[in-house]
């Protein structure tokens, strides 16, 4: 683990250095989903604090397991309190509460509605929660994600809720072996974004973040731009279970 994970920041470090950007501008968040709260000790000994979660109950139970096990080890006062667990998957609207509770992120908001119950149910003894408008970016007609042509009304109807921070954008591109198709789909989402700075001048230094780039594509996402990176199998193996995304 430790192994795998260093080498995922070498490749991080690697691709940043490759379009002279610092390294230190791209974050890793390690995607947990499938792999045990033992996994994520793991993770959490050699160094990792950011977790991308995509199904509700696991992540809750997870978080419990990890907490629990943390307060008896030796890296409690040194842990816990920078621990940040992000939610990256599909977000039915009954189900808010809980990710706003629990959540330091949510990167796939794909409707305004979604973000004014997240906003009205994030406890005001936390932060605001941090999000993420997750794009189609493709246009795939069977994937999640609001079209681009809708994204620009959408930040200016949640930029301004109350227990929000609107972050920006996330996208999870077609898989493809074409270079260039990858390079383009994440181009373009970095466009969308440029694009909310000139339209939103007032919110454009809080729109700081380009959530893009899996284990299979995360250094083209990070010559595009990227700021979060999600990567699951990279670090932590193959998961068993299949994965609806
Ligand atoms: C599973 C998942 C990832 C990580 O994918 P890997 O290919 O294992 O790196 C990233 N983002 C989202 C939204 C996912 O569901």
């Amino acid at each position: 683990m430790s192994q795998k994970l260093q080498a995922v920041h070498a490749s991080i470090q690697a691709a940043a250095a490759a379009v002279s950007r610092r390294p230190d501008s791209v974050a890793l968040l390690a995607v947990s989903k499938t792999f045990g709260a033992d996994m994520v000790l793991e993770a959490i000994a050699a160094g990792q604090r950011a977790f991308g979660e995509n199904y509700l109950q696991e992540a809750v139970a997870k978080m419990a397991a990890v907490a629990l096990a943390l307060q008896a080890g030796p890296d409690a006062a040194t842990a816990q309190p920078l621990l940040e667990w992000h939610f990256i998957g599909p977000i039915q609207s009954n189900k808010t509460r809980p990710i706003a509770e629990n959540f330091a992120w949510v990167h796939t908001v794909e409707r305004e509605k979604i973000a004014q119950r997240l906003s009205e149910q994030r406890p005001p003894h936390l932060p605001p929660l941090n999000i993420c408008l997750q794009v189609n970016i493709s246009g795939e007609a069977s994937k999640s994600g609001m079209a681009p042509a809708e994204v620009l009304a959408a930040a200016r109807a949640i930029v301004g809720l109350p227990r929000l921070q609107l972050r920006g954008l996330m996208a999870i591109p077609e898989p493809t072996e074409d270079l260039q198709k990858q390079h383009a789909a994440f181009r373009q989402t970095r466009e969308l974004l440029q694009q909310l700075h000139a339209e939103l001048p007032a919110h454009a230094a809080q729109l700081d973040t380009l959530s893009m780039g899996m284990s299979a594509d995360m250094a083209v996402a990070i010559e595009e731009g990227a700021t979060i990176v999600r990567v699951g199998s990279a670090i932590f193996g193959q998961r068993e279970r299949t994965i609806q995304s």
